[in-house]
């Protein structure tokens, strides 16, 4: 069974905007019903915070033309100034898939780390994000997963990231992917294949399952279905910001996933991301997160989350800041309920 468990607490104060009157503040503490992790609704806070994640349009296209002298993963260098992968690893050396450049990560982020290339482009809006451009991105990741788990089966946990735009904690603009693999999966994959893993031995039933046959009968959070994969706004957002996930029904792992699989995550990332461009955004992460290559487990499923990051302006506003960066604790921005009807009315219009 899950449970959604919130608690409201609520504060008052003499408001200086309101000629001091007498205002209340609500806070809602929301449980995730798998991990248990707190976040905190707070109501209000997003029209509050919106004037640091518009963009600067000048700013940016200045950043965009300096970024784009000599930049390595531009069509005229990608094959000069990126690294290759060891002849006994992959012959060829890098692996092409569309306009899809997959090499090595020069210095990467876990001992099996590449960098996916998406684009000729070196700069596209979220709304030039194309489910074929995504589709793509993720055929080159893959391709290079099959690869490694013939050459070294032990490193077995990938996870599938973009961080697109400084905002979002990328160093190069032009737009790419990453595929990080491990012997060792990382913290919050460890936790929710546990957790999850605890969840099917109490209730004998998936909680991935159970959490899509209860956000759909509900309708609340729920968005849409593309070739298998269940698109919704989590209950307890992990950081909040336009926070969307998606869950691929009864694959535990990325090699387990078909192609039509691959394109339901592609196409509803991409609506996703036309969405947040419709809202002014131009940066955001995402991740990906499977379960081991090399077994089925009935008790998890691979699912993504996507959230938007601030702008791009002379302030440089962060949202990494010390509640959700060092106390670990979540902080949606507005309701998830709320970002939820936003989405589908836009998804429901573009139709
Ligand atoms: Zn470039």
């Amino acid at each position: 069974m899950i449970n959604f468990e919130k608690t409201v607490k609520k504060t008052r104060i003499l408001n200086p905007l309101k000629c001091f009157e007498e205002d209340t503040i609500t806070f809602e503490y929301r449980t995730d019903p798998l991990t248990g992790r707190n976040t905190t609704v707070i109501k209000g806070m997003l029209d509050y915070i919106s004037k640091f994640l518009v963009s600067d349009g000048e700013l940016l296209n200045s950043l965009v033309a300096k970024t784009r002298v000599n930049c390595p993963f531009c069509p005229e260098n990608v094959k000069t100034k990126t690294p290759m992968f060891t002849e006994d690893f992959l012959k060829e050396g890098r692996i092409f898939v569309g306009d899809t450049v997959v090499i090595p990560n020069l210095l990467g982020h876990a001992e099996r780390s590449v960098l996916v290339v998406l684009s000729k482009e070196h700069h596209l809006k979220l709304e030039d994000f194309t489910p074929k451009l995504i589709r793509d991105g993720f055929k080159g990741g893959v391709a290079y997963l099959k690869t490694l788990s013939e050459v070294e089966p032990l490193t077995r946990f990938p996870v599938f990231i973009f961080n697109y735009l400084p905002p979002a904690g990328s160093s190069i603009f032009h737009p790419h992917m990453q595929v990080l693999v491990r012997d060792r999966p990382f913290y919050l994959v460890n936790l929710l294949l546990e957790k999850s893993k605890i969840y099917y031995r109490s209730n004998a039933s998936s909680y991935w399952s159970d959490l899509i046959s209860t956000e759909k009968k509900d309708e609340e959070r729920y968005l849409f279905e593309i070739n298998g994969v269940e698109w919704l706004v989590p209950f307890a957002p992990l950081r909040g910001l336009n926070e969307v996930q998606a869950i691929v029904k009864g694959r535990s792992n990325l090699l387990e996933l078909s192609d039509n699989e691959w394109g339901g995550l592609a196409e509803g990332l991409s609506k996703i991301l036309q969405f947040y461009h419709k809202q002014g955004y131009i940066s955001f992460n995402v991740m990906i997160v499977s379960g081991p290559m090399n077994e089925h487990l009935d008790y998890f499923d691979v699912n993504l989350r996507v959230i938007s990051r601030p702008g791009i302006q002379a302030l440089s506003f962060t949202d990494a800041w010390a509640l959700p960066y060092l106390l670990w604790d979540g902080e949606a921005v507005e309701e998830p309920e709320l970002l939820a009807k936003k989405i589908r009315k836009f998804v429901r219009a573009d139709v």
